[in-house]
């Protein structure tokens, strides 16, 4: 049994997001979900699988350059958890995001390669009065420490962190103590996982979580949690 306040904690931000969801739904409001689908997601993806199975829309954002052991991690926990999956992706091939030279977008410019990959696309299925919900926390770095649980956006979104306050410790404890599955490249030594050419192994010099992101370049954030 995990300890009590674990165990508080855990009901606590169920019963909130039951209560916080139907909340939205009597408002007419369309509720989605994105899903990196790492370690940190499944917590979320959990609670979200006892709601009405029409309460919430998980996304997955997919961006073409996702790890195939993320594809095959996404795919195994909502089979697992009994959850529908919507993917959304870029209208633009990748011949079409090709610079002139003939080199990936994430080569020469991986802001515009976020933008086009993960904000665009996301962008295009919400519309104003929507809820989109992600399981961002307070802990994994400074930029999302700012966060608030409830925030609206420039374009009229709300944007709903229901595990704002848990810490990483409180992810793992819930994985355990619910008999969850890991993404596997934790036991290779990653930590934050995203695309395969803008991540790398975590090592002890990175600061936060997600230091093993975009190396060599001062983004931290993709642009789907920042304005
Ligand atoms: S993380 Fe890298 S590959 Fe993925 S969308 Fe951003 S720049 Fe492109």
């Amino acid at each position: 049994m995990p300890p009590l306040s674990s165990s508080l904690l855990f009901e606590n931000t169920f019963q909130r997001i039951r209560a916080d969801v139907n909340q939205f739904k009597s408002e007419g409001r369309g509720v989605y979900v994105t899903s990196s689908f790492q370690s940190q997601s499944v917590p979320l993806l959990h609670m979200v699988s006892q709601l009405a199975s029409d309460a919430v829309t998980v996304v997955l954002i997919d961006t073409g350059f996702l790890f195939p052991e993320t594809y095959l991690f996404a795919h195994s926990i909502i089979e697992r958890l009994g959850i529908q999956m919507l993917k959304v992706r870029s209208e633009r091939t990748f011949a079409e995001q090709m610079t002139q030279r003939g080199n990936f977008l994430f080569a020469s410019d991986i802001d515009a390669c976020c933008h086009l990959n993960k904000v665009e696309p996301m962008r295009a299925l919400l519309r104003p009065g929507d809820v989109w919900t992600s399981g961002i926390r307070a802990d994994q770095s400074k930029v999302r420490s700012q966060k608030a649980r409830l925030e609206m956006d420039a374009t009229g979104v709300l944007r709903y962190h229901p595990l704002l306050e848990w810490t990483a410790k409180d992810i793992y404890r819930y994985i355990q103590v619910h008999d969850l599955p890991r993404h596997p490249l934790e036991n290779d030594g990653y930590k934050s996982i995203g695309c395969v050419p803008c991540t790398r192994k975590w090592n002890a010099l990175d600061f936060e979580e997600r230091g093993g992101r975009w190396e060599g370049s001062s983004k931290t954030e993709c642009g789907l949690h920042t304005d």
